[in-house]
């Protein structure tokens, strides 16, 4: 649907431009981009979300386990810990003024979600129920916290159509089956809005704005194997990239370690925060080895690396030794009904599996990316120039998985990534408030609307859209996932990531001779898929480049070479730049070792006040 004000202009050889003004544009009706919005239109900017899917259907759909927050409805609990425990998660990679802002507005965000109308699971006393999941703790690691907010195990389920419902009765716009294809920068290095494709009416629109809020989740579908939807491809990765800025950290993606084996699909951590627990051929519970105090409830770098030791050891399940068993069938099946309704199905239908009765057939996934486009806690997208890597980039914004910011460091500990949605994307909107003047017009771009970089968006997809090479999309997509689950993955090596780098480039390269063969503007999914590689193939390189370089195990960034942590060399975030198809420039920014005071100011570490 476009605004009243829309009016055609020519811009570019052969496209007609729809051109809109909004105070702020928010790209992705995910938890994340949704938030951002609800907060955006209440506080009564005039506001655009622009969204590839219907928004019900973004990723966050899918989230099963829940949403953490320190409320203390089951048992002790303060946001310190639930700080303590997420510091400790990303391995130190973590920025704590970021980890304080979010444990700490954890609680105010999640009774807000509560009162916006979330269908919460309950306690007999009719608080919201909550679950155990790994790595969250008590009394500075001695306890198991009760922490993970659910509603039964569809929670971003229902956080997602509370939003999306919320946001349309604020009178937000949206823009649904729009395809953002880059960002408008402005010479002076500011984001001035987004070009973006209708894909039902083959228009083009370009939507200028004061800030535009980049909410576009995951790159999963980088690999092979993902829990991922399929339209997790980084788009908005790949855009900041485009425009010249670094993305950050992007060597470290999460495996979950129990994606059901075949398919991909998510069984929830809240399966062994319900007493579920793993075994190998020979029936040990071998995480007992591994983490004696945590066992099935370890972070999920350590579970993950368990079950993949196993394996290696010839302890896998099945005719190729190559999985793990996941046991609920000891459970009471009125409690499997009641909490875990989603796995049970997903179990039946993806595995043949009635948990009831027999173990689920489970094996490490790809499941989150820590790394994304480096952010302050506010929202703000920042850059390293002259000297300072917290500059921020004006009219830019990102939250969400597609943002690092970073609050999960080296390895986000499970439901803490619902969280970070709802409480950034809340923090972006009330950032945007701050600083965005309202009904502002909008200057000319070297003389034009769209200014050289729309010029530089239109060439890509005219360049696109004709490609006529001898590589079809669907065989170099293969190639690059294949590469990724090889090189970098669970265990990786500097030689073996170098390898798969030197791979990595080639089809990059490779990538100049794709072949597009729709050539309409209207439902092309052609065009759709290869728009999408391009951006996957962006994430990809960067974060096989940054991996390559960072010699030492950290999080989710496990080497067999390089087997300790270096806080000495190492304690930094990566930053890298695609500066051509195939290459990478590298850099480091420092980690934000310091907190907050009560006014969300920082605190120099000897002022701190805990
Ligand atoms: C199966 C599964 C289960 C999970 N369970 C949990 C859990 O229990 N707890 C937890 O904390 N975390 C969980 N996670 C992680 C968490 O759900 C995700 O990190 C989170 O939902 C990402 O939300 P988002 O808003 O950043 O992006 P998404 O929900 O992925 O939404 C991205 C949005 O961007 C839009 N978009 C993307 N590209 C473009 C483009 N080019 N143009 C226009 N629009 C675009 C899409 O249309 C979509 O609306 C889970 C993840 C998966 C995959």
């Amino acid at each position: 649907m476009a605004d009243a004000s829309s009016t055609p202009t020519k811009t570019g050889p052969a496209y007609d431009i729809v051109h809109h003004e909004y105070d702020v544009v928010v790209v992705g009706a995910g938890g994340a981009g949704l938030r951002a919005t609800l907060g955006l239109a209440e506080a009564g900017l005039k506001t655009a979300n622009i969204t590839k899917v219907f928004p019900t259907r973004s990723h966050t759909v899918a989230a099963q386990g829940g949403i953490s927050a320190a409320l203390g409805n089951m048992g002790d609990d303060s946001w310190q810990w639930h700080m303590y425990d997420t510091v400790k998660g990303s391995d130190w990679l973590g920025d704590q003024d970021a980890i304080q802002y979010m444990c700490r507005e954890a609680i105010p965000a999640i009774i807000e979600l509560e009162h916006y109308g979330v269908p919460f699971s309950r306690t007999p006393e009719g608080k919201i129920y909550q679950r155990p999941f790994g790595g969250m703790t008590t009394h500075w690691g001695k306890g198991t916290a009760q922490r993970t907010c659910a509603a039964a195990d569809r929670t971003g389920h229902a956080i997602l159509h509370t939003l999306y419902q919320q946001s349309l009765k604020c009178k937000a716009q949206f823009y649904i089956e729009y395809f953002a294809i880059d960002l408008i920068m402005d010479e002076d290095g500011s984001c001035k809005g987004v070009l973006a494709w209708d894909m039902s009416t083959g228009q083009l629109h370009r939507f200028r704005a004061h800030q535009v809020i980049l909410a576009t989740g995951g790159y999963g579908r980088a690999y092979f194997s993902a829990t991922s939807a399929h339209t997790c491809t980084g788009d908005g990765n790949a855009m900041v990239a485009r425009a010249g800025l670094p993305l950050q950290d992007m060597e470290f993606v999460q495996f979950h370690p129990t994606g059901i084996y075949g398919s991909g699909c998510l069984i929830t951590e809240g399966a062994r925060g319900e007493g579920g627990y793993l075994t190998n051929s020979k029936g040990e519970r071998f995480m007992e080895r591994y983490a004696p105090n945590r066992k099935d409830l370890a972070s999920r770098d350590v579970v993950s690396r368990s079950m993949t030791m196993e394996i290696r050891e010839g302890r896998g399940i099945g005719a190729e030794a190559d999985h793990i068993h996941l046991h609920l069938e000891h459970l009471p099946p009125e409690m499997l009904h009641a909490k875990l309704p989603g796995i049970s199905e997903s179990a039946k239908i993806f595995a043949g599996v009635d948990v009831t009765k027999e173990p689920i057939p489970v094996i490490p996934t790809v499941h989150y990316n820590m790394g994304g486009i480096p952010t302050l806690y506010t929202g703000e997208v920042v850059t390293l120039k002259n000297g300072n890597p917290d500059t921020v980039v004006p009219g830019l914004m990102a939250v969400g998985e597609a943002a690092c910011v970073s609050v999960h460091g080296a390895n986000r500990l499970g439901s803490n990534s619902l969280l970070d949605l709802v409480v950034f994307g809340r923090a972006a909107a009330i950032q945007a408030a701050k600083i965005t003047p309202k009904g502002q017009n909008h200057k000319l771009l070297n003389g034009s609307l769209g200014g050289k970089s729309e010029e530089q968006a239109l060439a890509r997809l005219d360049k696109l859209r004709h490609a006529n090479g001898s590589r079809s999309t669907a065989d170099l997509r293969l190639e690059m996932q294949k590469t990724m689950q090889g090189h970098a993955a669970v265990f990786r090596t500097i030689p073996s990531m170098e390898e798969g780098l030197a791979k990595l480039q080639k089809t990059c390269a490779a990538f100049n001779d794709v072949k597009v063969s729709d050539r309409s503007m209207i439902w092309n999914s052609d065009l759709v898929e290869t728009l999408e590689l391009d951006n996957l193939l962006a994430n990809a390189l960067l974060t096989i480049a940054s991996g390559a370089a960072r010699k030492e195990s950290r999080g989710a960034h496990a080497l067999d070479d390089f087997t300790e942590r270096d806080d000495v060399n190492w304690m930094k975030h990566s930053l890298a730049w695609r500066t051509s198809d195939t290459e990478v420039k590298l850099d480091t920014r420092p980690v934000h070792t310091y907190t907050l005071d009560d006014e969300m100011h920082y605190v120099e570490p000897q002022k701190r006040v805990y």
